[in-house]
């Protein structure tokens, strides 16, 4: 239960544009949610400062810091370590062979030894190293099950979805506006593979960040004076098979990535 004494002490922090972007109908809607701790502050992206000092010193309420992802890197590589390997290997969809652990990351090995150190065909980036040895320590191994859902159905995803959407979604559907070799690049690239058209969109394709954590990007062409759109969908199993934290790393460095090939011929979908 909040420190507020009613919904309305929270509504009045809230812009009131009933934006909807929280996923709630109407602001008051969201403040009553967080009233009754069922929502948290955060999964409204349009608060001002005030609002953000106020919910601060509320158990759950504040943003948690991103931790630094080197540390964050640093931290799992030590716990590698306690790990048997070929034990996981098998658990995660991997292979296990001269004392390595190797997955296929975007169609690429990518490897870790008993001591925690990394090899792979491609960069090495915390925002994929990072998910990659999550996924490796605390995944459950589940089977995907084919059924896709957005970002905010994924268990924690939903007070996420708001920036999920602008740094992943509205960032990728940028580049796919102006570099339209972006979904070739995809297939040829990193593996990914183009599927029967989904949610009736005009372009479907998926890839795997990690072999049970496939990702679907869709996108929509402008139609009868309706702009562009792209969503991406993560199999039901993703949220047991990584952290949502880590889901997210996935999807904000894809669409970083995306954005650095478009600038590369030229494109710049940066504003
Ligand atoms: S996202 Fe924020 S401003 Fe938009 S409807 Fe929800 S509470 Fe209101």
């Amino acid at each position: 239960m909040s420190k507020a004494k009613n919904a309305f002490e929270i509504f009045g922090f809230l812009d009131k544009s009933n934006c909807g972007k929280c996923g709630e109908k109407t602001c008051l809607a969201f403040a009553g949610a967080v009233f009754l701790g069922k929502r948290k502050i955060h999964g409204c992206p349009n608060l001002n400062r005030q609002a953000l000092d106020w919910f601060s010193d509320e158990p759950g309420q504040s943003i948690p810091p991103d931790q630094n992802p080197v540390d964050q890197l640093e931290e799992l590589k030590s716990k590698i370590v306690h790990l048997d390997l070929a034990q996981a290997a098998e658990r995660v969809g991997g292979g296990f062979s001269g004392n390595k652990l190797t997955l296929k990351v975007l169609g690429k090995d990518f490897s870790v030894d008993a001591s925690g150190n990394l090899t792979t065909e491609i960069h090495i980036n915390p925002w994929v190293a990072v998910p990659f040895l999550s996924y490796i320590l605390y995944g459950q191994g589940l089977f995907v099950s084919g059924k896709w859902v957005p970002f905010r159905e994924l268990r924690e995803g939903r007070d996420r979805y708001p920036l999920f959407q602008k740094r992943c979604e509205e960032q990728m559907k940028k580049v796919a506006d102006v570099y339209t070799q972006l979904f070739d690049d995809i297939v040829h690239l990193f593996g990914g593979k183009q599927v029967d058209k989904q949610f009736e969109s005009d372009i479907s394709v998926v890839l795997h960040p990690l072999p049970k954590v496939p990702v679907m990007i869709c996108y929509w062409l402008p139609e009868d004076g309706l702009g562009s759109s792209l969503h991406i969908f993560f199999d039901e199993t993703a949220d047991r098979n990584l952290d949502i934290g880590s889901v997210f790393s996935l999807g904000a460095g894809l669409a970083q990535m995306f954005t650095k090939i478009a600038l590369r011929h030229g494109f710049d979908a940066r504003t």
